[in-house]
């Protein structure tokens, strides 16, 4: 599911520590730097909310 990254989503995400990339991913291994389901990490890993403009989540995601 895409998303636009706002000012508004920036603060909520800071102050609500929101986690929803890759390496805060049960299925990240960070051995490989991959994903356990053989999915592309791309557009979910190391993701930097302040250079971006869309954010890319993935639903499979699920917390570490
Ligand atoms: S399931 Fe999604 S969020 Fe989790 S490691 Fe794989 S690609 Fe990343």
């Amino acid at each position: 599911m895409k998303t636009r990254i706002t000012p508004a989503f920036r603060e909520e995400a800071e102050r609500f520590r929101l986690v929803f990339t890759c390496e805060n991913c049960a299925h990240f291994d960070p051995e490989s730097a991959g994903c356990g389901n053989g999915y592309p990490t791309e557009p979910h890993h190391r993701v930097d909310l302040v250079t971006r403009s869309e954010l890319e989540f993935c639903k499979t995601f699920e917390l570490a």
